[in-house]
């Protein structure tokens, strides 16, 4: 029976040399859920997603996804269930967007050429991004690219999507065009762990919002409830500041 939630992170604890940073942290994740996560910077918002898909190792508790822990998955099978997409949009210079999106489909799925072409192209119509298939990253706008780098997460068809602040690093007139995939994805019944500042997207995609604070979660709840009846002090002041 698969009662487990899709996520779970139980008593998460890390630290980097004698920094912890995050002091036990856990939460679940059930299918479709959509989090947001905000906390001041340094509070442990990438570190915790870092660990999710161990792009970092941690010294205390467990992830797991539907029950199996992440410590004990093999990497491509990790890569392929889990997805991210970072600040800072890392494409291939050297490849056009629709090379992007196809080279983990090769890589990590074994596909060839032709049918990993046209799963890309779904994923890039997906994006609104068709038209600019064989446009290379210096082409592209910022919030393009960042849309390529949604495409070719979703390309590998993850069962949990991770974001670091996907839209800090844009002009603020990019924003909402990458939110707005989000929002897609979010409504399409993707399950998301998104760490952003931008609480618009928060109030309307939102099933739940956490707010982390030196590495613990200080308060976790329906966006709603976190922006008009914040039970601590820490987030209503964090919040006014951010709203
Ligand atoms: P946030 O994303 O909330 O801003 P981070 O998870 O990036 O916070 O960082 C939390 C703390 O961990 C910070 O004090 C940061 O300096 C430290 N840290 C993050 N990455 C590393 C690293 N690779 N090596 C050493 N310290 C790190
Ligand atoms: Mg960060």
């Amino acid at each position: 029976m698969s009662s487990e939630p899709l996520l779970r992170v139980e008593d998460l604890q890390k630290s980097y040399g004698d920094e912890t940073v995050l002091r036990g942290v856990s939460f679940d994740l059930d299918k479709r859920d959509v989090e947001v996560v905000i906390g001041p910077s340094g509070s442990g918002k990438s570190t915790m997603l870092r660990c999710v898909n161990r792009l970092t190792e941690f010294q205390g508790g467990t992830i797991s996804l539907d029950g199996e822990s992440v410590m004990e998955m093999d990497e491509n099978t990790l890569r392929k269930r889990v997805g991210m997409v970072f600040q800072d949009i890392n494409l291939f210079s050297h490849l056009t967007a629709l090379g992007n999106v196809t080279l983990g489909l090769r890589k990590v799925r074994g596909m060839g050429d032709s049918e990993a072409e046209s799963k890309a192209m779904n994923q890039l119509e997906r994006v609104g991004l068709k038209a600019q298939a064989d446009s290379y990253p210096a082409e592209l706008s910022g919030g393009q690219k960042q849309r390529v780098g949604i495409a070719r997460a979703l390309a590998m068809d993850p069962e949990l999507l991770l974001f670091d602040e996907p839209t800090s690093a844009l002009d603020p007139e990019l924003v909402g065009e990458v939110l707005e995939v989000m929002r897609d994805l979010a409504e399409g019944g993707m399950t998301m762990l998104v760490v952003t500042h931008e609480m618009g997207f928060a109030r309307r995609a939102a099933s739940s919002l956490m707010f982390l604070d030196e590495g613990r979660i200080v308060e976790r709840g329906p966006p709603e409830q976190l922006f008009e009846n914040p039970q601590r002090d820490r987030t209503k002041e964090f919040l006014d500041r951010l709203t």
